[in-house]
């Protein structure tokens, strides 16, 4: 198995971000990234600079929506309007092209320094037909734990102690919700604009590609390594997204890349987003290191192993995911969230 890994929702200038494309694929190369995904807002000006950048693959999809209900669609050929109103236009829009499209920041909090805690947040919790959502989102939780001036100082030299305990509750929350009727890929996004400010002598950057780029990462699970083929490739990436064979993790300490979480039954493999029989699986999980492993089983913690192999036997039916934490300190952080697989 390979792991190939990346950041999706990126913003350029073409929309509020501040960089170019090849700006842009340069952070991702010297982050060590497979493969970005470029969301800028209700539009595809970018598309055609969609390749290959040295070794990074840049696709380009659309953020769409205004004020509410944003939708990350990928691997669209045409803009869709918006519809804040009614989101399933848009997801259905997304649909009838082939794309795959993901709820984005769909569960925010606000801050009291931004915009007086405006949010962006998913509304419209009836719509059907999306691929996924974004489970953990860097530019909106790192924003959301700024609760006064002061603390938006801390959080800008210390951007990684808003991530410590992993992504909001609220959202890993209506992910389990969502993941009883059916499967909804989980993805971590960026949403990386590099935004300057400028404060006189001071002209800080939030969310700048690079440091954006070394931490919330989405993690394909590949049986082959990319191609360099920007045509096959592409299809490739898709379709990990697409089948939820992609945990998402935060890279900045310590690299999830190698993760593995699959489950064996009578010696077939099967992998996240994935179904089998619980009668006679064992469900392995592989961390690159010692890592405390929480098995979730329907959206509750259910067992727990510290090491860097973890075997589950003996599972009663459940909606299984991992969540990995590692040693950071005196403590843990988090670290790796997978896709399930479904015990029947
Ligand atoms: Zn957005
Ligand atoms: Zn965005």
């Amino acid at each position: 198995m390979y792991d190939c890994f990346g950041s999706i929702h990126i913003h350029t200038r073409y929309s509020d971000g501040s960089g170019s494309i090849p700006e842009i694929a340069k952070s991702a190369e010297k982050a060590g990234l497979d493969f970005i995904i470029i969301t800028d807002h209700n539009h595809l000006r970018g598309k055609p600079e969609e390749g290959y950048y040295g070794k990074v693959l840049v696709m380009v999809g659309s953020e769409i929506n205004l004020e509410c209900n944003h939708y990350l669609g990928i691997d669209i050929a045409e803009e869709i309007p918006p519809n804040d109103e009614v989101p399933q236009q848009v997801i259905d829009g997304v649909r009838n092209q082939g794309g795959i499209g993901f709820l984005a920041h769909p569960c925010e909090i606000g801050s009291p320094v931004y915009k007086n805690g405006k949010t962006y947040p998913w509304t419209d919790w009836e719509v059907t037909g999306f691929t996924g959502m974004d489970i953990w989102s860097y530019l909106s939780q790192w924003r959301d734990g700024i609760s006064s001036i002061p603390k938006g100082f801390y959080l800008y030299f210390n951007p990684h102690q808003a991530f410590r305990r992993g992504p909001h509750q609220a959202s890993l929350e209506k992910w389990d919700q969502l993941l009883r009727d059916r499967m909804v890929v989980g993805i971590g996004c960026s949403d990386a604009h590099a935004i300057k400010i400028n404060l006189g002598p001071w002209k800080p950057v939030l969310s700048d590609y690079y440091t954006c780029f070394r931490c919330i990462n989405t993690h394909l699970t590949l049986n082959k390594q990319l191609s360099g083929d920007l045509k096959s490739d592409k299809a490739v990436i898709k379709q990990a997204l697409q089948s939820g064979r992609c945990f998402v993790g935060y890279n900045f300490f310590k690299s999830a890349k190698g993760f593995r979480f699959v489950a064996e039954s009578r010696g077939h493999i099967i992998n996240m987003g994935e179904r089998t029989p619980a009668k006679g699986t064992v469900l392995k999980v592989d961390t690159p290191s010692k890592a405390k492993v929480v098995l979730v089983k329907d959206g509750r913690p259910y067992l727990q192993n510290t090491g860097q192999k973890h075997r589950f036997r003996q599972l009663k039916p459940g909606i299984y995911r991992v969540e990995a934490y590692h040693r950071h300190g005196l403590g843990y952080r988090a670290w790796i969230y997978s896709n399930p697989i479904y015990l029947d």
